[in-house]
Protein backbone atom coordinates (compact mmCIF):
# COMPACT_ATOMS: atom_id res chain seq x y z
CA UNK A 1 0.00 0.00 0.00
CA UNK A 2 1.33 3.62 -1.02
CA UNK A 3 1.90 6.03 2.00
CA UNK A 4 1.78 9.00 -0.66
CA UNK A 5 -0.94 11.70 -0.05
CA UNK A 6 -2.78 11.98 -2.60
CA UNK A 7 -5.33 14.42 -1.71
CA UNK A 8 -5.84 16.43 1.80
CA UNK A 9 -9.01 15.94 3.86
CA UNK A 10 -10.22 19.34 2.57
CA UNK A 11 -9.78 18.11 -0.83
CA UNK A 12 -11.47 14.13 0.04
CA UNK A 13 -14.43 16.29 1.54
CA UNK A 14 -14.56 18.53 -1.79
CA UNK A 15 -14.39 15.60 -4.43
CA UNK A 16 -16.98 13.89 -1.88
CA UNK A 17 -19.52 16.19 -2.02
CA UNK A 18 -19.58 15.89 -5.59
CA UNK A 19 -20.81 12.70 -5.14
CA UNK A 20 -22.46 11.59 -1.99
CA UNK A 21 -24.92 13.60 -0.29
CA UNK A 22 -23.07 16.08 2.28
CA UNK A 23 -20.02 14.05 1.64
CA UNK A 24 -20.54 11.33 4.07
CA UNK A 25 -22.80 8.04 4.42
CA UNK A 26 -23.44 8.94 8.13
CA UNK A 27 -24.81 12.27 8.90
CA UNK A 28 -23.02 13.39 12.68
CA UNK A 29 -19.09 12.53 9.96
CA UNK A 30 -19.64 15.77 8.22
CA UNK A 31 -18.71 17.85 11.08
CA UNK A 32 -22.08 19.43 11.12
CA UNK A 33 -21.78 20.96 14.91
CA UNK A 34 -18.27 21.46 15.17
CA UNK A 35 -17.19 22.76 11.53
CA UNK A 36 -14.41 22.67 10.15
CA UNK A 37 -13.12 19.66 7.71
CA UNK A 38 -14.11 15.84 8.61
CA UNK A 39 -10.69 13.56 8.51
CA UNK A 40 -11.01 11.02 5.84
CA UNK A 41 -9.67 7.88 7.56
CA UNK A 42 -7.10 5.39 5.96
CA UNK A 43 -5.97 2.68 8.28
CA UNK A 44 -6.42 1.85 12.40
CA UNK A 45 -4.87 0.02 14.50
CA UNK A 46 -5.19 -0.16 18.41
CA UNK A 47 -5.98 3.16 20.05
CA UNK A 48 -5.07 5.38 16.66
CA UNK A 49 -6.50 6.18 13.25
CA UNK A 50 -4.84 7.77 10.91
CA UNK A 51 -6.04 10.41 8.26
CA UNK A 52 -5.57 10.51 4.45
CA UNK A 53 -2.56 12.99 5.25
CA UNK A 54 -0.81 10.86 7.40
CA UNK A 55 -1.73 12.27 10.82
CA UNK A 56 -1.99 9.94 13.74
CA UNK A 57 -4.63 10.58 16.27
CA UNK A 58 -5.53 8.86 19.23
CA UNK A 59 -9.46 7.72 18.85
CA UNK A 60 -11.69 8.16 21.09
CA UNK A 61 -14.87 6.88 18.98
CA UNK A 62 -13.79 3.49 18.37
CA UNK A 63 -16.51 3.41 15.39
CA UNK A 64 -18.81 4.11 17.69
CA UNK A 65 -18.48 1.04 20.13
CA UNK A 66 -17.29 -1.73 18.19
CA UNK A 67 -13.29 -1.23 18.49
CA UNK A 68 -13.55 -2.58 22.02
CA UNK A 69 -10.32 -4.55 21.90
CA UNK A 70 -8.65 -1.60 19.67
CA UNK A 71 -8.83 -1.74 16.12
CA UNK A 72 -7.59 -4.25 13.77
CA UNK A 73 -7.04 -6.69 16.85
CA UNK A 74 -4.83 -9.37 15.59
CA UNK A 75 -6.58 -12.31 16.17
CA UNK A 76 -9.95 -10.56 15.27
CA UNK A 77 -7.92 -9.62 11.43
CA UNK A 78 -6.84 -13.01 12.17
CA UNK A 79 -10.61 -14.63 11.96
CA UNK A 80 -11.68 -12.63 9.10
CA UNK A 81 -8.89 -13.25 6.94
CA UNK A 82 -10.02 -17.06 7.62
CA UNK A 83 -13.34 -16.50 6.84
CA UNK A 84 -12.40 -14.67 3.92
CA UNK A 85 -10.82 -17.51 2.21
CA UNK A 86 -13.61 -19.54 2.87
CA UNK A 87 -16.08 -17.64 0.66
CA UNK A 88 -17.58 -14.23 1.11
CA UNK A 89 -21.00 -14.44 1.01
CA UNK A 90 -23.64 -18.54 0.89
CA UNK A 91 -27.03 -16.86 1.19
CA UNK A 92 -26.97 -19.70 3.45
CA UNK A 93 -26.97 -20.77 6.52
CA UNK A 94 -23.79 -21.40 8.16
CA UNK A 95 -22.36 -23.46 11.05
CA UNK A 96 -21.04 -20.40 12.86
CA UNK A 97 -24.15 -17.97 12.92
CA UNK A 98 -24.93 -20.98 15.49
CA UNK A 99 -22.08 -20.60 17.34
CA UNK A 100 -22.25 -16.80 17.37
CA UNK A 101 -26.02 -17.49 18.49
CA UNK A 102 -24.69 -19.07 21.21
CA UNK A 103 -22.44 -17.14 22.41
CA UNK A 104 -24.74 -14.28 23.23
CA UNK A 105 -27.62 -16.43 24.67
CA UNK A 106 -24.34 -17.97 27.06
CA UNK A 107 -23.54 -13.74 27.83
CA UNK A 108 -26.57 -12.71 28.43
CA UNK A 109 -28.12 -14.98 31.12
CA UNK A 110 -27.75 -14.73 34.99
CA UNK A 111 -27.29 -18.13 36.67
CA UNK A 112 -29.78 -19.19 39.95
CA UNK A 113 -28.59 -18.50 43.35
CA UNK A 114 -30.35 -18.53 46.19
CA UNK A 115 -31.86 -15.24 46.15
CA UNK A 116 -32.82 -15.18 42.28
CA UNK A 117 -34.29 -17.81 40.03
CA UNK A 118 -31.88 -18.27 36.78
CA UNK A 119 -33.01 -15.61 34.25
CA UNK A 120 -32.53 -16.04 30.11
CA UNK A 121 -34.00 -13.40 28.40
CA UNK A 122 -32.03 -14.39 24.88
CA UNK A 123 -33.78 -18.09 24.22
CA UNK A 124 -33.50 -17.34 20.34
CA UNK A 125 -32.07 -14.78 18.33
CA UNK A 126 -32.22 -13.53 14.82
CA UNK A 127 -28.97 -11.49 13.14
CA UNK A 128 -29.45 -8.81 11.18
CA UNK A 129 -26.50 -6.44 9.21
CA UNK A 130 -27.61 -3.10 10.98
CA UNK A 131 -29.13 -1.89 14.54
CA UNK A 132 -31.81 -0.02 12.89
CA UNK A 133 -33.26 -3.44 11.37
CA UNK A 134 -32.72 -4.92 14.65
CA UNK A 135 -35.22 -2.58 16.71
CA UNK A 136 -36.94 -2.11 13.53
CA UNK A 137 -37.49 -5.78 13.45
CA UNK A 138 -38.34 -6.13 17.27
CA UNK A 139 -41.14 -2.95 16.90
CA UNK A 140 -42.85 -5.54 14.11
CA UNK A 141 -42.53 -8.38 16.19
CA UNK A 142 -43.87 -7.00 19.31
CA UNK A 143 -46.72 -5.40 17.16
CA UNK A 144 -47.05 -9.24 15.33
CA UNK A 145 -47.34 -10.61 18.79
CA UNK A 146 -49.83 -8.40 20.94
CA UNK A 147 -51.62 -7.27 17.68
CA UNK A 148 -51.82 -3.36 18.88
CA UNK A 149 -50.18 -0.46 16.95
CA UNK A 150 -48.78 1.85 19.86
CA UNK A 151 -45.05 2.28 20.61
CA UNK A 152 -43.82 4.22 23.32
CA UNK A 153 -39.91 5.73 23.10
CA UNK A 154 -38.49 8.18 25.13
CA UNK A 155 -37.45 11.62 23.58
CA UNK A 156 -33.19 11.40 23.01
CA UNK A 157 -33.31 8.07 22.70
CA UNK A 158 -31.81 6.85 19.06
CA UNK A 159 -32.66 3.34 18.08
CA UNK A 160 -31.98 3.81 14.28
CA UNK A 161 -33.17 5.28 11.57
CA UNK A 162 -36.80 3.35 10.41
CA UNK A 163 -39.63 5.79 10.02
CA UNK A 164 -41.28 5.17 13.21
CA UNK A 165 -38.36 5.80 15.42
CA UNK A 166 -37.10 9.20 14.31
CA UNK A 167 -39.18 11.11 16.44
CA UNK A 168 -37.04 13.10 19.32
CA UNK A 169 -34.28 10.69 18.19
CA UNK A 170 -30.99 12.42 19.97
CA UNK A 171 -27.76 11.74 18.51
CA UNK A 172 -27.48 12.90 15.00
CA UNK A 173 -30.44 14.97 15.04
CA UNK A 174 -29.51 16.70 17.97
CA UNK A 175 -26.46 17.67 16.19
CA UNK A 176 -28.44 19.23 13.56
CA UNK A 177 -31.22 20.51 15.84
CA UNK A 178 -34.01 18.24 13.98
CA UNK A 179 -36.86 17.03 15.64
CA UNK A 180 -37.37 14.62 13.18
CA UNK A 181 -37.26 13.96 10.10
CA UNK A 182 -39.19 14.95 6.59
CA UNK A 183 -40.44 11.94 4.74
CA UNK A 184 -41.95 10.41 8.02
CA UNK A 185 -45.99 9.96 7.45
CA UNK A 186 -48.15 11.81 9.91
CA UNK A 187 -49.81 8.43 10.27
CA UNK A 188 -46.19 6.91 10.93
CA UNK A 189 -45.24 9.72 13.28
CA UNK A 190 -48.70 9.16 14.93
CA UNK A 191 -48.15 5.72 16.61
CA UNK A 192 -45.18 6.69 18.29
CA UNK A 193 -45.63 8.43 21.92
CA UNK A 194 -42.29 10.22 22.85
CA UNK A 195 -42.17 10.71 26.27
CA UNK A 196 -39.64 12.22 28.99
CA UNK A 197 -36.88 9.94 30.01
CA UNK A 198 -36.49 9.32 33.51
CA UNK A 199 -39.65 9.84 34.41
CA UNK A 200 -42.60 7.36 35.33
CA UNK A 201 -45.14 9.47 36.21
CA UNK A 202 -45.38 10.06 32.26
CA UNK A 203 -44.97 6.55 31.49
CA UNK A 204 -48.16 5.64 34.21
CA UNK A 205 -50.33 8.10 33.10
CA UNK A 206 -49.75 7.18 28.91
CA UNK A 207 -50.60 3.63 29.67
CA UNK A 208 -53.60 4.51 31.83
CA UNK A 209 -54.68 6.46 28.16
CA UNK A 210 -53.51 4.12 26.11
CA UNK A 211 -52.68 0.19 27.52
CA UNK A 212 -54.47 -1.66 25.60
CA UNK A 213 -53.25 0.01 22.46
CA UNK A 214 -49.57 -0.38 23.28
CA UNK A 215 -47.53 -3.03 21.65
CA UNK A 216 -43.91 -1.97 23.14
CA UNK A 217 -42.18 0.02 25.07
CA UNK A 218 -38.74 0.68 23.57
CA UNK A 219 -35.86 2.18 25.99
CA UNK A 220 -31.83 2.87 25.22
CA UNK A 221 -30.23 0.01 28.08
CA UNK A 222 -28.78 3.18 29.07
CA UNK A 223 -29.09 6.24 27.18
CA UNK A 224 -25.63 7.53 25.11
CA UNK A 225 -27.40 8.73 22.15
CA UNK A 226 -27.84 12.49 23.80
CA UNK A 227 -24.28 12.08 25.60
CA UNK A 228 -24.71 9.61 28.17
CA UNK A 229 -27.47 9.52 30.63
CA UNK A 230 -28.03 6.80 33.21
CA UNK A 231 -31.33 5.48 33.95
CA UNK A 232 -32.57 6.33 37.28
CA UNK A 233 -32.76 2.95 39.67
CA UNK A 234 -34.97 1.05 39.14
CA UNK A 235 -35.84 2.49 36.10
CA UNK A 236 -36.01 -0.36 33.60
CA UNK A 237 -37.39 -2.58 36.00
CA UNK A 238 -40.14 -0.38 36.28
CA UNK A 239 -40.81 -0.29 32.75
CA UNK A 240 -40.74 -3.92 32.43
CA UNK A 241 -43.35 -4.08 35.60
CA UNK A 242 -45.24 -1.39 33.46
CA UNK A 243 -45.49 -2.97 29.64
CA UNK A 244 -46.02 -6.52 31.64
CA UNK A 245 -48.95 -5.09 33.24
CA UNK A 246 -50.53 -4.16 30.21
CA UNK A 247 -49.96 -6.89 28.01
CA UNK A 248 -46.73 -4.95 26.10
CA UNK A 249 -43.98 -5.72 25.64
CA UNK A 250 -40.43 -4.36 27.09
CA UNK A 251 -37.69 -3.77 24.28
CA UNK A 252 -34.33 -2.84 25.46
CA UNK A 253 -32.40 -1.51 22.94
CA UNK A 254 -28.65 -3.03 23.68
CA UNK A 255 -26.86 -1.67 20.44
CA UNK A 256 -24.54 0.64 22.10
CA UNK A 257 -24.20 -1.01 25.55
CA UNK A 258 -24.50 -4.22 24.63
CA UNK A 259 -20.58 -5.96 25.40
CA UNK A 260 -18.90 -2.71 26.05
CA UNK A 261 -20.97 -2.03 29.16
CA UNK A 262 -19.96 -5.39 30.73
CA UNK A 263 -20.01 -8.94 29.59
CA UNK A 264 -23.83 -9.05 29.35
CA UNK A 265 -24.67 -5.17 28.61
CA UNK A 266 -26.40 -3.10 30.46
CA UNK A 267 -28.67 -5.80 31.72
CA UNK A 268 -26.27 -7.95 32.60
CA UNK A 269 -25.04 -4.70 35.34
CA UNK A 270 -28.84 -4.25 36.65
CA UNK A 271 -29.28 -8.48 36.74
CA UNK A 272 -26.79 -8.66 38.67
CA UNK A 273 -26.85 -5.84 41.00
CA UNK A 274 -23.84 -3.54 39.85
CA UNK A 275 -26.42 -0.41 39.15
CA UNK A 276 -29.25 0.56 39.03
CA UNK A 277 -31.02 -1.52 41.47
CA UNK A 278 -32.25 -3.45 38.78
CA UNK A 279 -32.63 -6.34 40.48
CA UNK A 280 -35.25 -9.11 39.03
CA UNK A 281 -36.78 -7.96 35.75
CA UNK A 282 -36.35 -9.05 32.55
CA UNK A 283 -37.26 -7.65 28.82
CA UNK A 284 -39.23 -9.39 26.52
CA UNK A 285 -36.30 -8.77 23.58
CA UNK A 286 -32.60 -6.95 23.35
CA UNK A 287 -31.28 -5.45 20.56
CA UNK A 288 -27.73 -5.67 19.45
CA UNK A 289 -25.70 -4.03 17.34
CA UNK A 290 -21.84 -2.26 16.74
CA UNK A 291 -19.83 -5.12 19.45
CA UNK A 292 -21.65 -8.41 18.19
CA UNK A 293 -20.33 -7.30 14.57
CA UNK A 294 -16.90 -7.27 15.63
CA UNK A 295 -16.40 -3.84 13.39
CA UNK A 296 -18.16 -5.91 10.38
CA UNK A 297 -21.84 -5.07 9.38
CA UNK A 298 -24.08 -6.99 12.16
CA UNK A 299 -26.54 -6.88 14.47
CA UNK A 300 -29.31 -8.52 15.80
CA UNK A 301 -32.06 -9.10 17.81
CA UNK A 302 -32.77 -12.04 20.72
CA UNK A 303 -35.50 -12.51 23.05
CA UNK A 304 -38.32 -14.51 24.68
CA UNK A 305 -38.83 -17.95 21.94
CA UNK A 306 -42.36 -17.25 21.82
CA UNK A 307 -41.92 -13.98 20.52
CA UNK A 308 -39.19 -14.77 18.49
CA UNK A 309 -40.68 -17.58 16.83
CA UNK A 310 -43.33 -15.31 15.81
CA UNK A 311 -40.58 -14.75 12.90
CA UNK A 312 -40.96 -16.19 9.37
CA UNK A 313 -40.42 -19.13 8.56
CA UNK A 314 -41.79 -20.10 11.90
CA UNK A 315 -44.26 -17.13 12.58
CA UNK A 316 -46.47 -14.82 9.96
CA UNK A 317 -44.17 -11.79 11.00
CA UNK A 318 -41.86 -11.24 7.88
CA UNK A 319 -38.01 -10.62 8.08
CA UNK A 320 -35.04 -11.75 5.93
CA UNK A 321 -32.09 -10.36 4.87
CA UNK A 322 -29.76 -11.49 1.52
CA UNK A 323 -26.45 -10.30 3.75
CA UNK A 324 -27.65 -11.54 7.43
CA UNK A 325 -25.57 -13.93 9.35
CA UNK A 326 -23.01 -13.00 7.04
CA UNK A 327 -20.01 -15.19 7.49
CA UNK A 328 -17.31 -12.87 7.31
CA UNK A 329 -19.81 -10.45 9.86
CA UNK A 330 -20.20 -13.34 12.07
CA UNK A 331 -16.27 -15.05 12.66
CA UNK A 332 -15.02 -10.79 13.25
CA UNK A 333 -18.44 -11.45 16.20
CA UNK A 334 -17.34 -14.37 17.31
CA UNK A 335 -13.52 -13.23 17.90
CA UNK A 336 -14.40 -10.13 19.52
CA UNK A 337 -17.23 -11.76 21.80
CA UNK A 338 -14.36 -14.56 22.81
CA UNK A 339 -11.80 -11.86 23.39
CA UNK A 340 -13.79 -9.66 25.08
CA UNK A 341 -13.36 -11.74 29.19
CA UNK A 342 -13.28 -9.74 32.59
CA UNK A 343 -10.23 -8.28 31.90
CA UNK A 344 -10.70 -6.46 29.09
CA UNK A 345 -14.07 -4.86 30.37
CA UNK A 346 -12.37 -4.22 34.19
CA UNK A 347 -9.38 -2.36 31.38
CA UNK A 348 -11.92 -0.14 30.01
CA UNK A 349 -13.30 0.60 33.07
CA UNK A 350 -10.49 1.69 34.70
CA UNK A 351 -9.42 3.86 31.22
CA UNK A 352 -12.84 5.45 31.55
CA UNK A 353 -12.82 6.60 34.93
CA UNK A 354 -9.42 7.87 34.59
CA UNK A 355 -10.29 9.80 31.66
CA UNK A 356 -13.58 11.55 32.75
CA UNK A 357 -12.28 12.34 36.15
CA UNK A 358 -8.84 14.03 34.13
CA UNK A 359 -11.28 15.80 31.49
CA UNK A 360 -13.66 16.71 34.51
CA UNK A 361 -10.45 18.60 36.16
CA UNK A 362 -9.29 20.26 33.25
CA UNK A 363 -12.67 21.61 33.08
CA UNK A 364 -12.45 22.36 36.52
CA UNK A 365 -9.00 24.01 36.23
CA UNK A 366 -10.36 26.88 33.66
CA UNK A 367 -13.36 27.58 35.76
CA UNK A 368 -15.72 25.73 32.63
CA UNK A 369 -18.92 24.69 34.13
CA UNK A 370 -19.67 20.74 33.29
CA UNK A 371 -21.15 17.61 34.44
CA UNK A 372 -19.72 13.76 33.91
CA UNK A 373 -22.32 12.07 32.45
CA UNK A 374 -21.89 8.53 33.07
CA UNK A 375 -23.02 5.07 32.83
CA UNK A 376 -20.66 1.75 33.50
CA UNK A 377 -17.52 2.47 31.27
CA UNK A 378 -19.51 5.06 29.05
CA UNK A 379 -19.05 8.81 29.24
CA UNK A 380 -19.73 12.23 28.05
CA UNK A 381 -19.54 15.99 29.45
CA UNK A 382 -22.54 18.19 29.60
CA UNK A 383 -21.89 21.89 29.93
CA UNK A 384 -23.99 22.75 32.72
CA UNK A 385 -23.65 22.52 36.60
CA UNK A 386 -26.26 19.18 37.18
CA UNK A 387 -25.93 16.03 35.49
CA UNK A 388 -28.87 16.01 33.25
CA UNK A 389 -31.55 13.63 33.42
CA UNK A 390 -33.51 13.88 30.44
CA UNK A 391 -33.07 15.09 26.59
CA UNK A 392 -35.03 18.64 27.79
CA UNK A 393 -31.99 18.75 30.20
CA UNK A 394 -29.37 18.00 27.68
CA UNK A 395 -29.99 20.56 25.46
CA UNK A 396 -30.01 23.62 28.14
CA UNK A 397 -26.46 22.94 28.20
CA UNK A 398 -23.87 25.46 26.58
CA UNK A 399 -23.26 22.89 24.10
CA UNK A 400 -20.98 26.20 22.31
CA UNK A 401 -18.14 25.16 24.27
CA UNK A 402 -17.89 22.26 22.69
CA UNK A 403 -16.55 23.48 19.07
CA UNK A 404 -13.67 24.84 20.24
CA UNK A 405 -12.67 22.32 22.15
CA UNK A 406 -12.66 19.42 19.97
CA UNK A 407 -10.88 21.20 17.56
CA UNK A 408 -8.28 21.79 20.17
CA UNK A 409 -7.91 18.27 21.04
CA UNK A 410 -8.05 17.21 17.41
CA UNK A 411 -5.38 19.07 16.65
CA UNK A 412 -3.22 17.51 19.09
CA UNK A 413 -3.55 14.78 17.63
CA UNK A 414 -6.70 13.35 19.59
CA UNK A 415 -10.49 12.26 17.77
CA UNK A 416 -13.42 12.66 20.21
CA UNK A 417 -16.86 12.42 18.49
CA UNK A 418 -17.62 15.64 16.32
CA UNK A 419 -20.93 16.24 18.63
CA UNK A 420 -21.09 17.38 22.14
CA UNK A 421 -24.21 14.49 22.17
CA UNK A 422 -22.89 11.50 21.55
CA UNK A 423 -20.54 9.17 24.23
CA UNK A 424 -16.80 8.44 23.91
CA UNK A 425 -15.56 5.21 23.51
CA UNK A 426 -12.65 3.83 24.99
CA UNK A 427 -10.92 0.25 23.91
CA UNK A 428 -8.53 -2.10 25.57
CA UNK A 429 -5.98 -1.17 23.66
CA UNK A 430 -5.82 2.57 25.07
CA UNK A 431 -2.05 2.10 26.64
CA UNK A 432 -0.18 5.22 28.81
CA UNK A 433 1.04 6.41 25.39
CA UNK A 434 -2.35 7.11 24.03
CA UNK A 435 -3.42 7.67 27.41
CA UNK A 436 -0.93 10.68 27.84
CA UNK A 437 -1.55 11.78 24.53
CA UNK A 438 -5.16 12.50 25.45
CA UNK A 439 -3.94 13.80 29.10
CA UNK A 440 -1.46 16.83 27.40
CA UNK A 441 -4.13 18.19 24.91
CA UNK A 442 -6.27 18.75 28.15
CA UNK A 443 -5.38 21.54 29.91
CA UNK A 444 -5.57 24.08 26.19
CA UNK A 445 -8.48 22.27 24.87
CA UNK A 446 -9.90 23.21 28.41
CA UNK A 447 -8.83 26.86 28.26
CA UNK A 448 -10.43 27.03 24.70
CA UNK A 449 -14.04 25.62 26.06
CA UNK A 450 -13.41 28.20 28.92
CA UNK A 451 -12.97 31.20 26.29
CA UNK A 452 -15.96 30.08 24.18
CA UNK A 453 -18.93 32.42 22.96
CA UNK A 454 -21.85 31.67 22.12
CA UNK A 455 -21.52 33.35 19.03
CA UNK A 456 -19.36 31.66 17.70
C1 LIG B 1 -26.07 2.88 16.79
C2 LIG B 1 -27.40 2.64 17.42
C3 LIG B 1 -28.49 2.13 16.70
C4 LIG B 1 -28.47 1.95 15.21
O1 LIG B 1 -27.53 1.02 14.77
P1 LIG B 1 -27.03 1.13 13.24
O2 LIG B 1 -26.15 -0.07 13.09
O3 LIG B 1 -26.30 2.42 13.12
O4 LIG B 1 -28.23 1.06 12.38
C5 LIG B 1 -29.64 1.78 17.39
N1 LIG B 1 -29.73 1.97 18.72
C6 LIG B 1 -28.71 2.49 19.44
C7 LIG B 1 -28.88 2.66 20.92
C8 LIG B 1 -27.53 2.87 18.81
O5 LIG B 1 -26.55 3.43 19.52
Amino acid sequence: MTTATLLTNAEYFDRAKKSIPGGVNSPVRAFGSVGGTPRFMVSAQGPYITDAEGRQFVDLICSWGPALLGHSHPQVVDAVRAAVGRGLSFGASTPAETELAELVRARVSVPADGAHPAAAPIEKIRMVSTGTEATMTAIRLARGFTGRDLLVKFAGHYHGHSDGLLAEAGSGLATLSLPGSAGVTAATAAQTLVLPYNDLAAVHAMFAEHGPNIAAIIVEAAAANMGVVAPNAGFNRELAGIAHQNGSLLILDEVLTGFRVGAAGWWGLEAAGTVADGLGWTPDLIAFGKIVGGGLPLAALGGRADVMDMLAPLGPVYQAGTLSGNPVAVAAGIATLKLADATIYSRIDELAALLSNEVSLAFAAEGVEHSVQRAGNLFSFAFMSTVPRNYAQVKTQESFRYRPFFHSMLDAGVSLPPSVFESWFVSAAHDDTAVNRILAALPAAAKAAASATAAG
